[in-house]
């Protein structure tokens, strides 16, 4: 029974993550908290909570399959309202929103779900919202070399909305532009009138 447990963290963990000794120290935390592990609800849930974390800041890795951009396409390619959860690393709290994500292709394009992919793979870690926006359009940039990039970000931390200020449904929204829809009034405008 514990072999297989064991498996099955591996299969979700990945890198260098020691999931028995974030078992032992998450036990060891909540202890201190004063909680009484030794309620039989309660005996798994530092390997839960241990496992949780562990899945929660590993990257998702993918294929960035890029095609050339044949008919010469250059509009904005935009995709709105993506899903996405990340771990604030100052409270080891989730943030939860959606991003747009949208660039204007020079001579390659990519399969719109990788948008989508790419949001996953920085939102899984420990981040701060303002750099999971900007390694999202650095990595656009430095993929594809489109001729702009934007990327916003709308997500409620709970860091702030449970605690704290408690804030319920206050949004922090965050924006990295660059090239065409950083510099050019049109393609800044149409961004946010389509990112509205
Ligand atoms: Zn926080």
């Amino acid at each position: 029974m514990k072999t297989e447990k064991k498996t099955n963290l591996n299969k979700i963990v990945q890198g260098n993550i020691d999931v028995d000794s974030a078992t032992i120290a998450a036990g060891e935390m909540l202890k201190a908290l004063g909680v009484d592990l030794s309620d039989p609800s309660l005996k798994l849930t530092p390997a839960r909570m241990a496992n949780s974390y562990a899945e929660m800041i590993t990257p998702v890795e993918f294929e960035m399959t890029t095609f050339p951009n044949d008919n010469f396409y250059d509009e904005l390619v935009l995709v709105k309202d993506i899903p996405f959860h990340s771990i604030c690393e100052h409270h080891l709290l989730p943030f939860i929103g959606s991003a747009h994500v949208g660039y204007i292709p020079d001579d390659k394009i990519v399969g719109i779900s990788k948008l989508a992919r790419i949001v996953e793979k920085f939102s899984r870690g420990l981040q701060v919202q303002e750099r999971l926006t900007a390694q999202i359009a650095d990595f656009i940039q430095s993929e594809l070399n489109p001729k702009g990039v934007g990327v916003v970000l709308v997500a409620e931390h709970t860091c702030m909305s449970l605690r704290g200020v408690k804030s319920i449904g206050a949004v922090t929204v965050t924006s990295s532009l660059k090239g065409l829809i950083r510099e050019s009034d049109r393609s800044r405008a149409e961004f946010f009138s389509l990112t509205k």
